[in-house]
């Protein structure tokens, strides 16, 4: 069997894909601290689905949580073996985000609609797709009885959008992974799908809470107006790191530093209260060349300036921090292979690239285990209305049937 033939034993089976995409994304799998049930339900599904495909080697690891109705958050990693020792994993996560605002959305975000080549739904791109087209992509090779050239792990997650502990951190915890192993996470593309990112920025979320002194709006000198010191504190801060980290780098996109409010607590109050306290968040993705704690440290300083002129107190938090991993490389074996796969594939010359959002593919790094970045995918992770081509899910399928096969193409 040759590459073509591979190619169109995936080809074969898209209406199938489209319909275990759909059928998944039904499934709710939101995490719970976004009020969600977790992937319990979903992971139940894919069990199943990898079972009707004819896998044999199906494991779940369950990592405990209290905060999800059923007290365990899944991982399903799905394996097929190969003639070698080397290892190849496929790290993709069930988990999605919410849906955001509801009236955005043209159909239910959680009933998947098929419309002109595309597939609607929450978690269609992010991370539906590739989901489906890793799991579909080891399936030509057991239909087509060809093994792979590696032993093949296809390892679904759970817990990606919010920190990985029950995810990728608790199975790095099992000792699951090794130095030589190769790690493809694909949770990040661009359209025509060249883009390979091999480098991640550092990541800081902020919360920031401003205590100041309720009173009657009428008379707002009797108090302390938290909203209005917070809103003074988030123009300072973003002026400030805006202009003092300004540095760029064309590798990443955007190829700057990014300081973005984001999320807001509501106080709660009435109109004719002045507020006493008052919550927000900011959300920094910052170039490896800069140092989160120095960034904070300018925060502080611009806080303790706001408190003396004003009497407030600021407080300051990190609700995630993650500096970034070191790169892999453009030469490591997983970028070369997986370039090969998708020039071989798509007929696109596959660059390198760097990205603001944070992966999987960083705990990997920091182990010094080579993790390649790659999907092909429109860029609407997280939006109202998100979607996925089904082009992309059967080509990056094809993509990876080539990648696992490796040598053996060609042997059948
Ligand atoms: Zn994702």
């Amino acid at each position: 069997m040759n590459a073509s033939e591979l190619k169109k034993a995936v080809a074969d089976d898209r209406d199938e894909m489209v319909q275990s995409l759909c059928d998944m994304l039904r499934i709710v799998a939101v995490g719970p601290e976004s009020k969600g049930p977790g992937e319990a339900e979903r992971g139940k599904y894919l069990v199943a689905l990898a079972k009707r495909l004819g896998f044999k080697s199906i494991e779940v690891f369950e990592s405990h949580d209290p905060s999800v109705p059923t007290g365990r958050r899944p991982n399903v990693i799905v394996r097929l073996d190969g003639v070698g020792k080397k290892r190849l994993w496929v790290i993709s996560h069930m988990d999605t985000v919410p849906e955001g605002d509801a009236d955005a959305w043209k159909n239910p975000p959680f009933e998947p609609k098929v419309v002109s080549g595309k597939i609607y739904g929450r978690g269609a791109e992010d991370n539906g797709q590739e989901l489906i087209a890793s799991l579909y992509g080891l399936r030509a090779l057991l239909r087509c009885g060809i093994a792979p050239e590696f032993n093949v792990g296809l390892v679904f997650v759970a817990d990606e959008e919010h920190g990985n502990t029950h995810g990728i951190d608790f199975l790095i915890s099992k000792g699951l992974f090794r130095k030589g192993d190769l790690v493809v996470v694909p949770d990040h593309g661009d359209p025509d799908g060249s883009a390979i990112e091999v480098v991640e920025k550092s990541l800081a979320w902020v919360k920031v809470e401003v205590i100041g002194k309720q009173t009657h709006a009428s008379t707002p000198a009797h108090g302390i107006n938290a909203f209005e010191v917070a809103a003074r504190y988030m123009i300072a801060v973003v002026d400030r790191l805006r202009s003092k980290y300004k540095a760029t780098d064309e590798l990443f996109d955007p190829p700057v530093s990014t300081f973005a409010p984001t999320s807001c607590e509501a106080n709660g109050l009435n109109v004719n209260t002045i507020p006493g306290r008052q919550v927000f968040s900011f959300d920094f993705r910052v170039l490896p060349r800069h140092k989160i704690r120095v960034i904070m440290a300018d925060m502080r300083a611009i806080a303790d300036g706001l408190e003396k002129k004003t009497g407030a107190k600021i407080k300051l938090s990190y609700i995630q921090k993650a500096v970034a991993a070191p790169k892999t490389s453009v030469d490591s074996e997983v970028v070369v292979r997986l370039s090969a796969a998708i020039m071989a594939v798509k007929g696109v010359k596959p660059r390198p690239v760097g990205i603001g959002g944070g992966t999987c593919a960083a705990p990997f790094r920091r182990m010094g285990i080579d993790a390649a970045v790659w999907s092909t995918a429109p860029g609407n992770a997280h939006d109202a209305n998100e979607y996925a081509r089904i082009r992309d899910p059967v080509s990056d399928a094809q993509v990876y049937a080539v990648l696992f096969a490796g040598k053996n193409l060609g042997r059948v």
